[in-house]
């Protein structure tokens, strides 16, 4: 099975690349961020502060990532939360708690768990890919884009999610 890492500040294109290196390979794919973003929805719903609250939490609704790259879906239990892990609300709270260490012990496994169980090849993005989670990927990428470019892509996106 073949691990694709694709690392790089936001909006240079990682998800876009991923996604469609995925589909074009039929491959998997994993978006960790969103992996990171329900956790920090589940935690402001339910008005968890600390990691034992929160992992407790997760035991309750446990995160789901369905793996299909043309639409790929992200929920906490059996509620998807693509759009709330998009909210505001979320994005400026989610470095918060990814960088508290038992959280990301948690979805470390989460993530190993999800990356072992691919058929043939799996495309992973997010900032820790290449470094902790499969340290021995056979392809590491470093995507990076100007800045005034990722300004417009994080424009368009917030753009998008309002209308
Ligand atoms: O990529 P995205 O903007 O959706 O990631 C949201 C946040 O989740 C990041 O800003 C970071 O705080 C956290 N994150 C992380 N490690 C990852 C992926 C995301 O800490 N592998």
């Amino acid at each position: 099975m073949i691990v694709v890492a694709i690392d790089g500040p936001s909006g240079a294109g990682k998800s876009s690349t991923a996604k469609a290196v995925a589909q074009r390979a039929g491959w998997s794919y994993l978006d960790t961020g969103a992996l990171y973003r329900a956790l920090t929805w589940l935690a402001l719903r339910e008005n968890l502060e600390s990691a034992t609250e929160i992992l407790a939490a997760l035991k309750r609704h446990p995160l789901r990532f369905v793996a299909n790259p043309v639409n790929p879906e992200i929920f906490v239990g059996d509620i998807c939360v693509n759009t709330e892990i998009r909210s505001e609300e979320v994005t400026n709270a989610v470095s918060k708690f990814s960088a508290i260490p038992e959280l990301r012990a948690e979805l470390l496994n989460v993530q190993r768990k999800f990356i072992a169980s691919a058929d043939r090849g799996i495309v992973v993005e997010g900032r820790d890919i290449g470094t902790v989670v499969v340290p021995d990927a056979a392809l590491k990428i470093y995507l990076q884009a100007d800045i005034s470019v990722r300004a417009e892509r994080r424009s368009a996106e917030i753009d998008a999610l309002a209308s």
